[in-house]
Formats: C-alpha cells, sequence, structure tokens
C-alpha cells in the first residue's frame, strides 16, 4: 500500500463538505458503515443536535435513553471530523484542569472543586465501557496506558499526579516506573519514568462513534448525513435548517467543535481549529511489535505539544504528534511526522507508512471545554483541545442533563471565564500559534 494523502480534509476556513472520510487506517477498518438519509424536507422532534462526532451522537443517545425524540443532522458522515480521525487514547487528561481548579475554587471552594474536576476526569471512561457493554460496539478496545516523562524536569509533575493517584480508588490500577522499568515496557530508552495506567483505555474511535450511531438509532434517533446545517432559527421552537430541510425542535444543540462555522457573531474567536496528524507503519512482524510495545500499552509523552503513538489491531505503529495552530491542514503528515517516530523508534526507520491523515480539534484558550447557550433554546459544546473522547462523552451526559432541565453541572461550565480573541480568524490562529510556540519554547528552556 503506498502512502496516502489526506485529500479530503477541508480547511473549516473554507467549509466544503465531504461524501467520504479521510483516507485513514480508521476509514480502511471500518466494521460497519453508515447510510443514514440526507435530510428532506421537515422533521419535528423535541432536540436537533448539529454534528455527528462522539458529543452529538452520545448527546442523542442520552436523550433517546430518557425518553426524548431526537434528530442528529451531520455534514458529512457520522465520525466524519475529529471523532473518526483521533489517536484513539481514552484518558484522564481533562483539557483545562487546572484552570479549571482555580475557576471553581472560588465558587465552591477548593476541597469540592478538587473533588468534582478529579471524578470528572474518571467519569467518561465508564460511559465509554457501558456504551461498549450494553450496545456490542466492537471497537478494539483494550486497557494500559502510559503518560512518559520525555524530560527530567517532567518527573515532579508526573509524580505528583501519581501520588494524587494513590489517595483515591484508582490507584490500584496505576503504578509508578522509573526509567529502566519504562524501558521495560516501551522498546525506547527515550523516558525518564512513567506512570502505567490500566484504567485507561485505547480503542478505534470511529467504529465506536458509527457503533454508538447505530445505538442511538435503535432508540429511534433519526440520523441524517450529507446535510450541511446552513442556519439555525431561533425562538420558542427553533430549527436548524439544510439546503433541503429543516428540524424543527423544542431544543437544539450545536455539537461541530472545530469544523463549523454557524453563529459567528457569539462564537467567533472562542475556539480556535489545530491541525493535528497521524501516521500508521505498514503491519509490524510480531518480534517488531514485541521490540516496540511489548504489552500493546498506548503512549503519550509529558510534553506541552506531545506524541502519542499505539498499536492497531492489525499490528500497525499508530503515531501522533506535533501541531499545526494555523488553522490550515500541514501539506505531508507523513514527513512531519517520520522523524518523530523514528527518534522514539530507531527499530523502525525506512518502515513504509500506510496510512497519513489529519483532523481538526478544537482548541480553547485556558483549554477548559465550552458549553453554554446562544438563546434560551439552543446550546453548545465545543472545545476539548485534542483530548476531548472521553471529553465528549461526559459532556454528552452534563448536555443532555441540561437540555432536560438539571442544569447544576452545565451552570458550573456555563459560567467559566473564557478569553476570546475579537479578530478574524486567520489573525486569531496567528496569535495562538505564537503563544504556543512561546510555550514550547519555555518547555524546550526547562
Ligand atoms: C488527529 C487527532 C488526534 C486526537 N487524538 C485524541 C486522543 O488520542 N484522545 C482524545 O481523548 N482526544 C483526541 N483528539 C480529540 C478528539 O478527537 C475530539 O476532542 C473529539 O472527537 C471531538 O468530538 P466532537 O463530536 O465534539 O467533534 P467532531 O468529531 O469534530 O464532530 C463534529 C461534527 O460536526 C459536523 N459538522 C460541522 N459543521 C456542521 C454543520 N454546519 N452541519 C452539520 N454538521 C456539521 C462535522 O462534519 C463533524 O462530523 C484528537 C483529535 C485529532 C484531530
Amino acid at each position: 500500500m503506498s502512502e496516502s494523502r489526506d485529500s479530503s480534509h477541508s480547511s473549516p476556513h473554507s467549509p466544503s463538505y465531504c461524501a467520504s472520510y479521510c483516507s485513514s487506517y480508521y476509514a480502511a477498518t471500518i466494521h460497519q458503515a453508515s447510510d443514514y438519509p440526507q435530510l428532506e424536507g421537515d422533521q419535528r422532534v423535541d432536540v436537533a443536535i448539529i454534528g455527528g462526532g462522539f458529543t452529538g451522537v452520545n448527546i442523542a443517545i442520552e436523550l433517546a435513553e430518557r425518553g426524548f425524540q431526537v434528530a442528529v443532522v451531520e455534514a458529512n458522515k457520522i465520525g466524519w471530523g475529529a471523532s473518526g480521525r483521533n489517536g484513539g487514547q481514552v484518558t484522564g487528561s481533562l483539557s483545562g484542569q487546572d484552570a479549571m481548579l482555580k475557576q471553581l475554587g472560588k465558587r465552591l471552594g477548593q476541597e469540592n472543586a478538587e473533588d468534582f474536576v478529579w471524578n470528572l476526569r474518571w467519569r467518561g471512561h465508564r460511559i465509554i465501557r457501558q456504551r461498549v457493554d450494553k450496545y456490542a460496539i466492537p471497537c478494539d478496545l483494550k486497557f494500559g496506558h502510559l503518560q512518559a516523562a520525555y524530560k527530567p524536569s517532567h518527573i515532579n509533575e508526573l509524580r505528583r499526579d501519581y501520588e494524587a493517584s494513590q489517595q483515591h480508588e484508582i490507584g490500584q490500577h496505576v503504578e509508578w516506573l522509573d526509567a529502566p522499568a519504562t524501558a521495560n515496557v516501551i522498546g525506547t530508552s527515550l523516558y525518564h519514568g512513567a506512570i502505567r495506567n490500566n484504567f485507561n483505555m485505547h480503542l478505534h474511535p470511529l467504529n465506536l462513534c458509527l457503533g454508538e450511531a447505530r445505538a442511538a438509532a435503535s432508540l429511534g434517533v433519526k440520523l441524517f448525513e450529507h446535510s450541511p446545517v446552513l442556519d439555525i432559527l431561533h425562538g420558542d421552537t427553533p430549527a436548524v435548517v439544510t439546503a433541503k430541510g429543516r428540524v424543527i425542535a423544542d431544543s437544539v444543540v450545536l455539537a461541530g467543535n472545530a469544523y463549523h462555522r454557524l453563529e459567528r457573531k457569539a462564537l467567533q474567536g472562542k475556539l480556535f481549529p489545530a491541525a493535528l496528524g497521524i501516521v500508521t507503519t505498514a503491519p509490524l512482524t510480531e518480534a517488531q511489535q514485541a521490540s516496540v510495545n511489548p504489552e500493546d500499552l498506548a503512549v503519550y509523552d509529558t510534553r506541552f505539544v506531545l506524541d502519542y503513538y499505539r498499536l492497531t489491531a492489525d499490528g500497525r505503529l499508530l503515531f501522533g504528534g506535533g501541531a499545526n495552530y494555523s488553522g490550515k491542514p500541514s501539506a505531508d503528515i507523513g514527513a512531519e511526522l517520520r522523524p518523530r517516530l523514528e527518534h522514539t523508534f530507531p527499530q523502525l526507520k525506512g518502515m513504509a507508512l500506510d496510512f497519513q491523515w489529519q483532523g481538526m480539534a478544537g482548541i480553547v484558550i485556558n483549554r477548559i471545554p465550552q458549553l453554554g447557550k446562544l438563546s434560551p433554546n439552543v446550546f453548545y459544546a465545543q472545545g476539548y483541545s485534542g483530548h476531548g473522547i472521553a471529553t465528549s462523552h461526559i459532556v454528552s451526559e452534563i448536555m443532555a442533563n441540561a437540555v432536560s432541565g438539571q442544569l447544576k453541572e452545565f451552570d458550573l461550565f456555563a459560567n467559566m471565564h473564557h478569553w476570546r480573541i475579537p479578530v478574524s480568524e486567520r489573525i486569531g490562529n496567528g496569535l495562538l500559534s505564537a503563544g504556543m510556540w512561546y510555550y514550547q519554547l519555555r518547555e524546550k528552556l526547562r
């Protein structure tokens, strides 16, 4: 198989909707493809959801399980966005957790805030496991994760997180590894120590998202593909409008994350798309697999812009890293990632890369997920800053609660202070790139 370009990637600066998935390893290994109709004519439901990624699909499941009539309107295919393209690592790294603690500490008291954030970090794992079990979703789910210290100066912070885990029930799943012990479980001498967490998981995200969509459909959710929403009409019964139809509802939830351009007046300058890339090698021999990742763990390192990798079910090394904060796709992900992959695993030097692709993550300046309302019955949820598999599932529970009238947790998020850069997206992404460059430089000097 030759290297493939992500020709179906559309920049959010010039959205052009796509009939099919980008040519990723995930798209090539779908268990059961989706085939939902295009929205035509009028539909009347309780809740209309825009976006068929983890956030939209899981809000739909949560609401349908409570008896709501729900429709999901997806511009492209289910899981076409970040949800079907990511690293597949389900971890307790909640984006923006320090900023969240600071803000919540003032409102809830430090101890309550710490409890809330700690529980939030692991809540998505439970939801995903229940969903996979209840709806029998085949998605190569496996346990075991390593967070590896890239520099000696990263050890202290990692060690603090390990010690915090030992104060909680999760401690039984978490182990501290010094440098030699780390090199025993992962075939590189790059790291100075690691936390091994056997509660964290890795999985095939596109098959999870498609399985969740099938679960939603089995609960009566109406799903529509190839139906870009062009406008949201606000009012007592808001509506989402596509070229050929409308969904009229009591509530609308906008879950288009980094890919949508709706509601610019309220949302512009709050979230910035960053392109993240992934490659996979050709399938490794058993000996090669044993040499790079003998215990089949998912791994990421401790840098601000980190590398992350794992083996796929068919024995490829799936490797992601770096980020392009310009808001535009990168020209050649394979060329960008090969040196990082070979630096980590010199034993794979020259290995063929069968797939390369990229996707857009929604970056928020303080990294706290953004949940809010655009009008009394039109909600939005976005911006997990590259850590969204678990978070999107947690958010879906919080959003479903909010739509059904339980606003306590939603209000905590909706009242978070967020920076907004009131400039064009191109300039905003330029400022974001400069900020990220500064943080990375600071990290290099540590
Ligand atoms: C390359 C990459 C690697 C990542 N790795 C990890 C990882 O290992 N672990 C982790 O936890 N997180 C990871 N993430 C982040 C994670 O994938 C996301 O946070 C998460 O999938 C976001 O889900 P979502 O449903 O909110 O958004 P998306 O999955 O992006 O879904 C949004 C959907 O909305 C649709 N849409 C947009 N506009 C419209 C419109 N006008 N009308 C109708 N539909 C519309 C889009 O087509 C898209 O399908 C990664 C992200 C990327 C890009």
